[in-house]
């Protein structure tokens, strides 16, 4: 069997593409799956959609995935839970010079944003306790999505359009003739390819390295808590950042929460095959301290789940996307970074753009692996998986 193009992984990168691909015209494109569409990062994401980020090019991809996810289903048909609830990112003083040259770039950049500080201050966050915070910004564009629902609709999309896809079909290793990947091992037998496309999230280094390629991509350990607050209480409408207690929340309506730990954190390099799934005991009274300190309406909150999954990182927390000089039909899309989801959407067309032409924006073209080697790293304000 041969392919224009084989995507391996159906995580919300992976369906993406696959979707843009054929919707962009290529003849035969196969999906392939190891387990199930979303069980991997994508399933167990909190899914926070955002665009506050510290380099222009994220910012726009940001914005252009917002309005994707936002007309989703008069494009694919049925849409990704998308909830325009709004977002909130909280500093502490020593982030406020990185936070003020970020807001005024997103603006520039045609981001609606505003900034809170001083009198007025929490407008949008009435429930919080504001002891220690310097300031916040509030994007009303922002909320959360329904990460399983996303990669879905993009799955059903594309294979609505011809597209094929295979679950529970591991890819076993890449073929590699000279300077090119030309197909997959499968465990009934090799596919042949014009491009493979890697998309395998955290396995992404192994495959990668099953072709003979450098994948400096680390796979580390993300818990996630989701607690009820009594009924009654105000909770947060909008999804938030809090960098004072490093923290983010997740509203999944009815006084739900996902609360997390964000950056600056420790974070635990793991076997992505090897890891524990269930949420440590000393994490999860972490996280409820941090939290209820914050918002006092949380107070005894209960626990209803608690797990772990995987960040896939590469050295900047940007992601690895498009092709490599030197090496024909093969191209990455990996290295979500723990912010992977809700950029996924606008990566996903240019990079099939980029495919199907050859060519990319400038800007864009800097996601490929190639900055490695170009030493041509992207530069962030905060650090982790701020962006
Ligand atoms: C707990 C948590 C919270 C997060 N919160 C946010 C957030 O708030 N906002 C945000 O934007 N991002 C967030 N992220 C990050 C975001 O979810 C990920 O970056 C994104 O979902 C990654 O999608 P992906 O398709 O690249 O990878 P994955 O979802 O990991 O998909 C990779 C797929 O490849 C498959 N696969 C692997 N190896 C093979 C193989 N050899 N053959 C075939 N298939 C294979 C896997 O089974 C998997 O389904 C979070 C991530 C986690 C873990």
């Amino acid at each position: 069997m041969a392919y224009d193009f084989v995507v391996v992984g159906a995580g919300i990168s992976g369906a993406a593409t696959a979707y843009q691909l054929r919707r962009g015209g290529a003849a035969k494109v196969l999906l392939l799956e190891r387990g199930e569409a979303a069980s991997g990062g994508t399933g167990k994401s909190a899914a926070i959609i955002r665009q506050s980020y510290s380099t222009p090019l994220l910012v726009r991809i940001a914005r252009e995935s917002i309005a994707m996810l936002g007309r989703m289903k008069d494009e694919l048909g049925e849409d990704g839970g998308f909830v325009q609830a709004g977002y909130c990112f909280i500093f502490t003083g020593d982030m406020l010079e990185g936070a003020r040259r970020n807001v005024a770039m997103q603006k520039q950049l045609g981001v609606v944003n505003e900034w809170c500080e001083g009198a007025g201050f929490p407008a949008h966050l009435p429930e919080i306790n504001p002891d220690g915070i310097a300031a916040m910004v509030y994007e009303p564009h922002g909320g959360y999505a329904d990460p399983i629902r996303a990669t879905e609709a993009y799955l059903r999309a594309f294979r609505a359009l011809g597209g094929e896809y295979r679950g529970r079909a591991p890819v076993r290793r890449l073929l590699r003739r000279g300077s090119r990947i030309a197909g997959v091992e499968l465990d009934d037998g090799d596919v042949a390819a014009g491009t493979v496309v890697n998309a395998a999230g955290p396995w992404s280094k192994p495959l990668a390295e099953s072709g003979g390629l450098a994948m400096p991509l680390r796979s580390v350990r993300e818990q996630d808590t989701v607690w009820q607050v009594p009924g009654g209480r105000n909770v947060p409408r909008v999804s938030i950042s809090n960098g004072v207690d490093a923290i983010y929340i997740r509203p999944l309506g009815g006084g739900r929460l996902v609360i997390g730990r964000g950056f600056p954190k420790e974070y635990t390099d793991v076997d992505p095959y090897n890891y524990k799934l269930a949420a440590d005991a000393e994490f999860i009274a972490d996280v409820q301290k941090r939290a209820e300190h914050r918002f006092p309406a949380f107070g005894s909150m209960r626990l209803i789940d608690a797990y772990a999954a995987l960040y896939d990182v590469t050295p900047d927390w940007y992601p690895f996307v498009g092709p490599r000089s030197g090496l024909g039909g093969y191209a990455d899309f990996c290295g979500g970074s723990g912010h992977g989801f809700k950029v996924a959407p606008a990566i996903a067309r240019e990079l099939a753009a980029w495919l199907l032409t050859g060519r990319a924006a400038e800007d864009f073209r800097q996601f490929s692996h190639d900055r490695i080697a170009d030493r041509k790293l992207f530069v962030q304000s905060f650090g982790g998986n701020r962006g």
